[in-house]
């Protein structure tokens, strides 16, 4: 399939991966837009959120609670951090395989201000 994150998800393509399950992959941003950038999504190809179907919303559920998860892990849970879904063109998304920005890690509030993320 011509999909940048199937082809990493399948490991034909490198990433900097730092959790895998059956049904899930966590990997680095390549263009980190803070200090910490993960990108979480399902090994299942779904094209975005609004391609999200009923029989997904398990899913979806898990893929929340995996972020709480790592968000825990990586030391921001206290602090706070951001999640995203880019839906769409419109909405900044350019690959299409379903995937939630995990952002976090910034010094202080103006360092948070990314121009371009909500
Ligand atoms: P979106 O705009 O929501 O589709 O987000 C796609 C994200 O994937 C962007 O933040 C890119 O920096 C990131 N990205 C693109 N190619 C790669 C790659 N090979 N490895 C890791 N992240 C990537
Ligand atoms: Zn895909």
């Amino acid at each position: 399939m011509n999909c940048l994150f199937c082809q990493i998800i399948n490991k034909e393509i490198p990433a900097d991966i730092i959790y895998e399950d059956d049904k899930f992959v966590v990997f680095k941003d390549i263009k980190p837009k803070a200090p910490i950038h993960l990108l979480i999504m399902p090994k299942k190809h779904i094209l975005s959120v609004q391609h999200l179907e009923l029989e997904d919303k398990e899913l979806i559920g898990e893929l929340f609670l995996l972020a709480k998860k790592i968000a825990k892990e990586r030391g921001v849970a206290e602090r706070g951090y951001k999640l995203v879904f880019n839906v769409g063109r419109g909405g900044g998304q350019i690959i299409d395989h379903i995937h939630l920005h995990l952002i976090a890690g910034w010094k202080t509030a103006q360092e948070r201000d990314i121009p371009g993320m909500p």
